[in-house]
């Protein structure tokens, strides 16, 4: 059971703390060609195209690996050799979309804003109206980085408008933030099995359009991250290519089960939400500001400045509260000293509170004066 020393409940983006019933969905092997692994998986790609609001038009083609192999496959497997990229990047996993695109040999701009500001749609429309030979926007939905918010259907109105096509990395947004390929064309999106859908690690997928997948033929760099292979196969003898991650599809399934017990993803936002507004409110009692402006802060995972205190250091202070039964994030901000707290998972008010209490605790027995810090909104 998780909540202790030795396995810590994960307030991180993923891997996170999972349900015992996920969990128990592993506890048996499955043959790659059973008649009833092959139905799980077809089950499990349906799910995630009508998560998507993308029944009919979409398909999903799942393949093994983090969510990087799902994003890498998306961006080799849609993005013709002679294509060109338009990357939004406020962030790590934008700067890494631009950064796969230069080692696989697309074409890529970057159109960058400061980690916490969105991406301007007007300004995206711009460049898109100044560059004929721009051909796919990629947009990153929630940026892990700071935990900023990026406005992805204003992004895909003015892609759409301007006759481009729009890829996703919804890594750390499908699940929870809503995603409906009617309110926001999208040629593909990318995703994982472990962040808000709450599944274990190992399967990233994507979600695309039927006809660029159909389209896609030959595009790819590579064997193994070919989607428009692994759709054929997939469509043709249900079989995955190579040796499918069984025990972490058959948890995705009963993850989603529980999602949908949940309510869907507007009860599982709605979870988050009261986790990062306990937290956020917690954490200004102990004179802890967030990097972010609520109206920007996605209910994701939230990035706190570092206390201005030279007694805070965020080894020690991880460390403790670690001990205390919760892991926290390092920072991963270019500009300021901060450190991050993850809202997603298996994880409660209850939760939350207790590691409000651990982080409390530690602050003080590292001698931070945890009121003597700025006053807060
Ligand atoms: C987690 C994440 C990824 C993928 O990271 P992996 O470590 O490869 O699973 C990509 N983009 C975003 C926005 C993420 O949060």
């Amino acid at each position: 059971m998780p909540g202790s020393a030795d396995e810590p409940f994960l307030l991180t983006p993923g891997p996170l703390t999972t349900s015992d019933e996920t969990k128990r969905a592993m506890l048996r092997d499955w043959g790659s060609r059973d008649a009833a692994f092959i139905a799980l998986t077809a089950h499990v790609r349906a799910r995630l195209v009508a998560l998507a609001g993308a029944t009919g038009t979409h398909e999903c083609v799942p393949i093994q690996g983090s969510g990087t192999f799902a994003v890498e496959a998306m961006l080799g497997t849609f993005v013709p050799k002679d294509g060109r990229v338009l990357v939004l990047v406020n962030g790590a996993y934008g700067r890494r979309v631009v950064r796969i695109c230069e080692t696989i040999g697309r074409a890529a701009i970057a159109l960058e804003t400061a980690e916490d500001v969105p991406p301007d749609p007007q300004a995206v429309a711009d460049r898109l109206d100044a560059d004929d030979a721009i051909t796919h926007v990629v947009a990153v939905y929630c940026e892990t980085t700071s935990g900023i918010l990026n406005p992805i259907e204003e992004i895909a109105k003015v892609t759409a408008a301007a006759g481009r096509r729009l890829l996703i990395d919804a890594m750390s947004a499908f699940g929870a933030l809503p995603v409906d390929a009617g309110a926001m064309p999208f040629e593909a999106l990318a995703a994982s099995a472990n962040k808000c859908l709450e599944g274990v690690p190992g399967l990233g997928f994507v979600v695309a359009e039927r006809d660029a997948l159909d389209r896609a033929g030959g595009n790819a760099h590579s064997l193994a991250l070919d989607l428009h292979d692994q759709w054929r196969a997939m469509t043709g003898n249900g079989q995955w290519r190579f040796t499918p991650p069984t025990h972490v599809i058959a948890a995705l399934d009963r993850a989603l089960d529980q999602l949908e017990a949940e309510g869907g993803p507007p009860a599982r936002l709605a979870r988050y939400s009261h986790n990062r507004d306990i937290l956020v409110e917690g954490m200004r009692g102990m004179g802890i500001e967030t990097l972010l402006t609520a109206d920007l802060q996605a209910p994701i995972i939230v990035t706190f400045l570092e206390p201005e205190d030279a007694r805070f250091d965020f080894e020690t202070f991880h460390d403790k509260v670690r001990a205390e039964g919760y892991a926290l994030y390092p920072g991963k901000l270019t500009q300021a000293a901060s450190f991050r707290i993850g809202c997603i998972g298996d994880l409660r008010e209850e939760e939350m509170r207790g590691a409000l209490d651990a982080i409390r605790r530690s602050l003080g027995a590292m001698g931070v004066d945890i009121h003597a810090q700025g006053s807060g909104p």
